[in-house]
């Protein structure tokens, strides 16, 4: 099942994958699957995966960049750490021309990472942070980011969060998300709106049809193809999330989780073994 959202084992797949997307009128943000590395091996491993993958890009001239998990760079392990790894790979994203997007992870991890990507974006501005509509505290770090001319993707969010930190409900998901939706289009510089609902989506385009902001919207591969067809065909800005790797179980699980029918194929395919 997780081969209809993961490119295959290795880069050489991702790129194809990529340059797949690119031919359907999107560009591609690729992600080398992997997160909470407590191994200071397996960080470096990853650090060195991504300059590669970034010198692919380049290479193949694919239309696309990365985005990287703070987690995969040593953020469980060492702030400092995942910092210089960040900034390893900012250095050689600036040489390239690419953009680079940083993935946000569980709640424990944001306050570091907003962090984290406030210092890179000194030093690089052709960066952006994914911030969850789940969250309570998501406005106030929407805003401060802002503050500083940051550049956001605006995610419902993918973990399971305690109460305290999270809105438990769709509904209240779904509120917060058109509440810093339009937040961004109103302060906001270029932002990404990443989701497959089209609830969001539709709203998305009736605020830009009032605005002159810079934005695109992002998808994640293997699902709602059909929408991301209709949007590049009325000419919005689009772009499909690929992962790829070995580590594919966790970013599947999640994938399943958010959709019962998903589970309903996942019986089907075990019982058809
Ligand atoms: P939902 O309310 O979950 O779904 C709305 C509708 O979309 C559903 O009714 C269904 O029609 C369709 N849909 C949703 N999911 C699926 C599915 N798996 N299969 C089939 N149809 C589906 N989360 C993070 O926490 N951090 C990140 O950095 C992050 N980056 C992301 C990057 C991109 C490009 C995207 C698209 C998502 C990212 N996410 C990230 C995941 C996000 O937080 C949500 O978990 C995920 O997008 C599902 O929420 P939704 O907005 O699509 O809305």
């Amino acid at each position: 099942m997780a081969k209809k959202w993961v490119a295959g084992y290795d880069a050489g797949e991702a790129i194809a994958a990529a340059l797949d997307s690119n031919s359907r009128g999107m560009s591609a943000i690729l992600n080398f699957l992997g997160e909470d590395t407590t191994d200071a091996k397996i960080v470096d491993q990853t650090v060195r995966e991504y300059l590669s993958l970034m010198d692919l890009i380049g290479k193949r001239q694919v239309r696309g960049c990365v985005s990287v998990k703070p987690t995969q760079l040593g953020l469980a392990i060492d702030y400092d750490m995942c910092l210089q790894n960040f900034k390893r790979l900012t250095a050689r994203a600036k040489e390239l021309d690419q953009f680079m997007w940083i993935d946000m992870e569980s709640v424990k991890f944001t306050e570091d990472t907003i962090a984290i990507y406030l210092e890179l974006y000194k030093q690089y501005d052709m960066t952006g942070v994914a911030i969850q509509s789940y969250l309570r505290r998501s406005a106030s770090d929407l805003l401060h980011i802002a503050e500083h001319g940051g550049k956001v993707r605006l995610v419902k969010g993918a973990y399971h969060e305690p109460e305290e930190h999270a809105f438990s409900t769709k509904e209240e998901v779904d509120a917060n998300y058109v509440k810093l939706m339009r937040m961004l289009f109103e302060s906001g510089s270029f932002f990404a709106i990443a989701t497959h609902d089209s609830n969001m989506i539709e709203e998305a385009i009736r605020l830009s049809n009032d605005s002159t902001k810079e934005f695109e919207f992002q998808l994640l591969m293997g699902i709602r193809d059909e929408l991301k067809n209709e949007l590049t065909t009325k000419e919005f800005a689009v772009a499909e999330y690929i992962p790829y790797g070995s580590q594919w179980l966790p970013y599947s699980v999640r994938r399943i989780r958010e959709r019962k029918r998903n589970l309903l194929l996942l019986a089907r395919s075990l019982i058809q073994q």
